[in-house]
């Protein structure tokens, strides 16, 4: 009797061993898997210091062709290290597709870029890709440049790009200053977030300021009257704000590229926004 219970505890000793010894394995996987999702160990803030490097990296690094004015916009004044984690967030990106807009425009959505008729559309509701474009784009260097003559020729007016091209962690940069400074509700008012800027497109410049608390200098209002016949557009007309989600920028100029279109959005004056003219929203997802 005795002797056949040693017997058994011997041969369940091993058992128990292996048991053991497969739950510490299990265990130690588990730990691991933990360890590389980020569940344990020192990861919570790191994500949002070293976006903070790579924003300072990347600024310190933008090509020349991103426009000395750039860097006299709000940007200056950002990039705390103590940045509002609001904004690390990625960009709501529109699914790849296509629908059709109540005005009877196909928006097509690929790769995460969206436009109507050949025309690309940021807006609130429609985002690009953070390497969308690296610089101004050529043509609408080349655009600027004509009617910045044909201003100084026709009126002896200056046209200058006041702020040009923001690379998205420059754009990073300015809305987090301005969440910073006046609070999400109101930087969404006066601030596009990362990946919805139009200036992350390559296609638009601020022209000789931006300043929405003094009435337009009259160069100014003249662009407003002219800029269609270069490809450009207004891209935030007055009383336009429901539809663009933007108060009237005067300074803020679109390349198209399609004078023809540029013209119809002019509209003798009476300038329709892209929004209006397409049917399209230009509301953040959240
Ligand atoms: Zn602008």
């Amino acid at each position: 009797m005795q002797r056949r219970s040693n017997e058994r505890r011997r041969k369940s000793d091993p058992w128990i061993a292996g048991i053991v010894l497969g739950l510490a394995v299990i265990l130690g996987a588990v730990a691991i898997v933990l360890w590389q999702r980020g569940g344990i160990g020192p990861t919570a803030q790191e994500p949002s210091s070293a976006e903070a490097a790579s924003v300072s990296a990347v600024s310190s690094s933008l090509p020349a062709i991103s426009v000395a004015a750039d860097s006299s916009q709000p940007a200056s004044s950002a990039a705390p290290s103590s940045q509002p984690s609001v904004s690390s967030a990625p960009p709501a990106v529109i699914p790849d597709g296509e629908f059709v807009t109540p005005k009877g425009y196909t928006v097509v959505t690929k790769n995460g870029i969206s436009t109507v008729n050949g025309v690309l559309i940021v807006n609130k509701t429609y985002s690009i890709p953070a390497n969308y474009a690296s610089g101004l784009s050529a043509e609408m260097l080349a655009a600027f440049n004509k009617m910045a003559a044909a201003a100084k020729e026709e009126k002896g007016y200056t046209l200058t790009i006041f702020s040009g091209f923001r690379s998205h962690a420059n754009q990073i940069a300015v809305y987090n200053g301005h969440v910073a400074s006046k609070g999400k509700t109101r930087a969404d008012q006066v601030s596009a977030r990362p990946g919805h800027s139009e200036h992350e497109t390559g296609l638009t410049a601020d022209i000789n300021y931006a300043d929405s608390s003094i009435a337009p200098p009259e160069e100014i209002v003249w662009m407003d009257e002219n800029c269609w016949r270069f490809g450009f557009i207004l891209r935030y007309p007055q009383g336009a704000n429901e539809a663009t989600g933007y108060n009237f920028e005067p300074w803020h100029m679109r390349y198209i590229g399609d004078t023809v279109l540029a013209q119809e959005l002019y509209n003798d004056g009476e300038w329709i926004s892209l929004e209006e003219y397409f049917g399209l929203t230009s509301v953040y997802a959240d």
